[in-house]
């Protein structure tokens, strides 16, 4: 309600004005009729008590001659003269005896005074004689009527005069009573009081206005213009001041006010200036961080064009090298008929060199390749010694030749190390090379044991430190810190003698450095050099990864699949005490293969065992090291009678054709000459025809270069994955490009960098041959819940499963989708299973699809017989329960996929 005080500095000030003058107002009159009151009751009681002593002396000497007519004459002069004034003369009875008031004579005192106090007071006087004190501020009153009376007593003393009336007995005669009427005196306090308030309230008007005039021009309108400027100050007017015209605290304020408008804007001003600078050293940086943007895009493009040329030129090189040796060691084999042995020296000769060459141009595509952070481990753990004893075999003839030793001496306690195999191998074949190569007399000693480094002492050690050591010519100390340069080879005089590229040692360092070691040397000239490097014993210094786990879900499926307890698939697999991880050896990269989640690395060996384990043997190197491990024993028992099987086969049946796509017309007849014995190679130089010719062939499987002009591998092998009629025929890519990682998620099959070997490439095609004998099942029974259950536990298992509930649709699916195997309910009503079977015996080219019947009761031999070479399986459905009848029908699928 008074909020608009609260809004305005005048109203404020006149408020608080107001509350002082209505203070000081009321204080005033409060003041006036207090003092007022008890000034003027001290007034009239003085005058009653002068007037009591003056009627006391006048009627004294009377009294003493008992004169009472002068007494009676006394009293009624005073009615006259006084009005307000009443006298009461009376005996020690209290009975009046004299009084101003006849009619009062012979009446009690208490009959005229109303007061009871005033009456005790004056009993005690007649008592006492004693003249009772006057306190101004409780005088003693008597109301009549409404009407306030001062009342004063005076004691008749009983004097020596007297004795002769009234004897000496008695103190007191009696007393005088004087009643004044006061309401007078009260009447006129409270006219003074109504006249100040008059006057007050009179004034209170005109005391506001020049309160009001007096703030608002003194301090309203200098603080109202103080604040207007402030606001245009804030709202960034550098230019206002306040006119000062007092030298007050709102005159201080207004100086204050314009120094702090002078201080601001001078630094604003500066502000100002720096802004500008920086806004033109940002837009400098701007231009200059465009340039460097700009080199850094021309950086990134020159490495790009380094990398092709690289990538390009060692293709350009290592195709024809690849020719070079493929055709030398044919014409070694004596392929184009038999060879002298001079001419056999000098092919022997022509691959040496052709190797060499071929080794240059692979360090210089390693260097590059570490250089360019391309380089993907494949990361596991190695048994140090089994590497080592898989790596000396082929140093011996060269040892031996040469009068030396080569030790090994692995410590007890080094654990398995994690790393890339390969690419350790390459590592320590460097390192060997070397000290052979620069070794005269002595021998080569290679150790291994526990490393401090990254550890605090009697902490557990998280590296392996290994050392190749030799008694060779030593390294000068001086060039010790170069030797792991690229192209350095430290003594010029030597280089005819020793051979080299310079690159063996950068690529070491680099490959070490992947594996977060370190590499080290100690040498004396002339005496020997020790060439050291750490390799980590725990993974996760590798590998951010989450690592590869079995699922409980997959375990499950596997167990399911093999017939085997769930756990086999949970608990990992030991050798000698210590896990055997083949899952982090091997890739399963089938696109068959179902993917679990995400994570590429679940797709490892044990986890993709779904793949029937082809896979396997795509690594012979590392059958070996997955020995151990029971599951693999099985797959890998069942996977070599599969090769026996279709080595048997060969010799009858027609060949399986293979279609070899690569822009060299020497690799395609490498590869006819390779493979000629057992599959037809059809060959394709041009990339563009790829998928035409694929589906007009079919083949049995395809191999792909990638680096080809105008369609490269990579478009061919996704128009090749995504056309319906092409997209289930496995592709082996071949090339000199390690992009793995591309590949399979492309959808390859399987990865082979060139040069091929003969072996490797033949095992792969058995191995595709194995799975791909039955990848599309038709399951056909009028039972919808049969066909959906064992149609869902094939798909997971990774078959192509169609459909069909009656003969009918079953032979427009045989026609459409032309399965490798049918799962086949005998016994349906209406057009059923018999007629599905005469269409197979009839029809062009289906007689041969596998079936498993099911059935509802028990074949005769004569209706088996009918049947004769077309049944895998009968399989009795009012018999078998539903995971027998899944594992039945698993089983048979097994048998046909391998046999
Ligand atoms: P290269 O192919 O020339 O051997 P490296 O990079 O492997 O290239 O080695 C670089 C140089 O380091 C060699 O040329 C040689 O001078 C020196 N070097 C390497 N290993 C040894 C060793 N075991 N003993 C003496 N010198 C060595």
């Amino acid at each position: 309600m008074f909020g608009f005080i609260k809004r305005r500095l005048g109203y404020k000030i006149m408020v608080a004005m107001l509350g002082i003058i209505l203070l000081v107002l009321i204080t005033e009159i409060y003041m006036r009729i207090y003092f007022g009151t008890k000034d003027r009751l001290e007034i009239a009681s003085t005058i009653s008590r002068e007037l009591a002593d003056s009627v006391y002396a006048g009627i004294k000497y009377p009294m003493e001659l008992g004169d009472s007519e002068a007494i009676k004459i006394e009293l009624t002069d005073i009615r006259k003269n006084a009005k307000d004034v009443e006298v009461f003369i009376c005996n020690f009875d209290q009975e009046i005896t004299y009084s101003t008031h006849e009619e009062k004579v012979k009446t009690k005192l208490a009959y005229s005074i109303q007061n009871k106090a005033a009456l005790r007071t004056i009993t005690e006087t007649l008592k006492t004689g004693e003249v009772p004190e006057f306190d101004p501020r409780k005088p003693l009153e008597d109301i009549v009527s409404g009407r306030r009376y001062l009342i004063v007593i005076k004691p008749i003393l009983n004097q020596k005069d007297c004795y002769h009336c009234h004897g000496s007995f008695r103190k007191v005669l009696g007393g005088l009573v004087v009643r004044y009427d006061a309401e007078r005196t009260y009447a006129q306090v409270i006219a003074q009081r109504n006249r100040t308030f008059i006057i007050a309230v009179s004034l209170l008007p005109i005391a506001i206005a020049l309160i009001y005039l007096m703030a608002t021009r003194l301090v309203r309108r200098p603080v109202e213009s103080l604040a207007e400027k402030a606001k245009k100050f804030a709202e960034g007017d550098m230019t206002v001041s306040v006119d000062i015209k007092t030298e007050d605290e709102i005159g201080i304020l207004g100086n204050t006010f314009n120094y702090m408008v002078e201080r601001v804007s001078s630094a604003s001003k500066r502000l100002e200036e720096e802004i500008e600078r920086k806004t033109a050293l940002l837009n400098e940086r701007t231009r200059l961080l465009g340039l460097l943007e700009r080199a850094n895009r021309d950086l990134r493009e020159l490495d790009k064009l380094k990398s092709t040329f690289l990538a390009n030129m060692s293709h350009e090189l290592r195709t024809p090298m690849n020719a070079i040796i493929g055709y030398t060691e044919l014409l070694l084999d004596g392929v184009d008929g038999p060879i002298n042995d001079e001419q056999g020296k000098s092919l022997r000769r022509v691959v040496t060199n052709a190797r060499h060459l071929l080794q240059l141009i692979n360090d210089v595509l390693d260097i590059s390749k570490i250089e360019a952070g391309k380089v993907e481990l494949e990361i596991k753990e190695i048994d140090l010694k089994w590497l080592i004893d898989s790596i000396t075999p082929t140093f011996e003839p060269l040892i031996k030749q040469r009068g030396l030793t080569l030790t090994a001496t692995i410590d007890e306690g080094v654990p398995l190390v994690y790393g890339d195999e390969d690419r350790l191998k390459q590592v320590f074949i460097n390192l060997i090379s070397n000290a052979i190569k620069f070794t005269h007399q002595g021998g080569i000693t290679i150790s291994a044991k526990l490393s401090d480094r990254g550890i605090k002492a009697g902490e557990t050690p998280i590296f392996a430190e290994i050392c190749v050591e030799d008694t060779g010519i030593g390294i000068k100390e001086g060039d010790i810190e170069r030797i792991f340069d690229k192209f350095v080879q430290v003594d010029l005089t030597t280089i005819r003698q020793y051979e080299g590229t310079g690159l063996g040692l950068s690529i070491v360092r680099g490959l070490i450095s992947l594996h977060k070691g370190m590499i080290w040397v100690t040498s004396t000239y002339g005496k020997g050099s020790k060439f050291c490097f750490t390799l980590p014993l725990k993974k996760e210094l590798l590998e951010k990864l989450a690592k590869p786990i079995v699922e409980p879900k997959m375990a499950e499926a596997l167990a399911e699949y093999f017939g085997m307890p769930t756990e086999t698939f949970l608990k990992s697999p030991e050798l000698g005490g210590k896990p055997i991880r083949c899952w982090e050896s091997v890739r399963c990269g089938q696109p068959s293969c179902p993917a679990y989640g995400t994570d590429e690395s679940r797709c490892w060996l044990v986890l993709g065992t779904h793949c029937t384990g082809m896979k396997i043997a795509a690594y012979p190197e590392k059958v070996d090291f997955c020995k151990g491990c029971e599951v693999i024993k099985n797959i890998m028992l069942e996977s070599e009678r599969g090769d026996k099987l279709i080595k048997d086969e060969s010799g009858t049946s027609a060949k399986k054709t293979i279609l070899a796509i690569d822009d060299n017309p020497e690799a395609i007849d490498i590869m006819k000459k390779y493979l000629g014995d057992d599959y037809e190679v059809i060959g394709l130089l041009s990339s563009e025809k790829a998928l035409e010719k694929a589906k007009e062939i079919k083949p049995l499987a395809i191999t792909l270069d990638i680096l080809m002009p105008k369609k490269d591998g990579w478009q061919v092998l996704k128009e090749l994955k995504s056309a319906p009629e092409t997209q289930d025929i496995p592709v082996i890519i071949l090339s000199i490009v390690e992009e793995k990682k591309l590949g399979f998620s492309l959808g390859a099959t399987e990865y082979v960098l060139k040069p091929v070997e003969k072996d490797v490439l033949l095992r792969k095609l058995r191995n595709l041959e194995k799975t791909t004998k039955v990848r599309r099942i038709l399951i056909v029974d009028n039972d919808p819940d049969t066909v959906r259950l064992i149609g869902n536990v094939m798909k997971e298992t990774g078959y192509e499963v169609t459909t069909a509930y009656n003969g009918k649709d079953a032979v427009k699916s045989i026609q459409d989708f032309r399965p490798d195997l049918i799962v086949l309910n005998l016994t349906m009503p209406e057009m059923g299973g018999s007629d599905v079977i005469e269409y197979l015996k009839t029809a062009d080219g289906v007689r041969n699809i596998p079936l498993i019947l099911l059935t509802q009761k028990d074949l005769s031999e004569k209706e088996i017989d009918d049947l004769n070479g077309m049944i895998q399986g009968i399989l009795n459905k009012s018999v078998l329960a539903k995971e027998d009848l899944l594992k039945e029908i698993k089983e048979t699928i097994s048998k046909v996929s391998t046999g």
